[in-house]
């Protein structure tokens, strides 16, 4: 099953889409992370997204494609995989349809507002990558990750004037892709806006439908 994850920065994609991929045991891809990653190991290609990363601006398309057919390419990917981060652009997605097919594009719908208060409570383990957030999923232990123990730290692009120009990106030339995929008619939204702790959270739940259902 190849799925891709749509939705604004702070919608809680990353968090779910983990969360998901445990249960059908198939990879999590997010592109933000792989890019994060080569900036820890402070590769060629860390150097070059660095600046645009900061800023809250995507990375040009030929890199992110060329990292993503790679990924793609790898024999975890076999049985499939959730895309998450890619695609952001029309050329992004007009290209993941050369490399493979969708089965289908989950997009979680959530108010500004609610990204916002999302985004900048978010702390993030620099070893395992597992998301945390200081008044809905909060560290067992300051500073420490839920998940393995590792050190928590809070992205320098997570900041409120970052976000507003990250909220404006995805806005502009992110959203489009939605009606792409409802057109191809393989969206499926799911609404994002309750928090995780929320007595009524289902996010993830019906995330797992969605999935269930492709394989009927
Ligand atoms: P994320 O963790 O998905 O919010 O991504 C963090 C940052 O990585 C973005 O603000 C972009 O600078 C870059 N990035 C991630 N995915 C893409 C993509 N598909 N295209 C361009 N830039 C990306």
């Amino acid at each position: 099953m190849n799925v891709i994850v749509l939705g604004a920065p702070g919608t809680g994609k990353g968090t779910y889409s983990h969360r998901v991929s445990k249960h059908f045991n198939i990879p999590h891809i997010s592109t933000g992370d792989l890019f994060r990653d080569h900036q820890k190991k402070e590769t060629e290609l860390g150097k070059k997204v660095q600046e645009f990363m900061a800023k809250g601006q995507l990375v040009p398309d030929e890199i992110t494609i060329e990292m993503v057919k790679e990924r793609l390419a790898e024999n975890d990917c076999e049985n499939g995989f959730i895309l998450d981060g890619f695609p952001r652009t029309v050329a992004q997605a007009e290209a993941l349809d050369k490399i493979t097919n969708i089965d289908v594009a989950v997009y979680f719908s959530a108010e500004h507002h609610v990204i916002i208060d999302r985004i900048t409570g978010r702390r993030i383990c620099r070893d395992c990558g597992y998301i945390h957030h200081v008044k809905n999923i909060p560290m067992k232990k300051e500073g420490k990750c839920n998940e393995c123990g590792g050190e928590v730290y809070q992205r320098e692009d997570e900041t409120p004037e970052v976000v507003k120009d990250r909220l404006f990106v995805y806005d502009t030339k992110t959203r489009p892709l939605i009606n792409h995929y409802e057109n191809i008619g393989i969206l499926k939204e799911i609404d994002a806006n309750l928090d995780i702790n929320h007595p009524n959270f289902k996010v993830v739940d019906n995330f797992i439908k969605v999935l269930e259902e492709l394989d009927k």
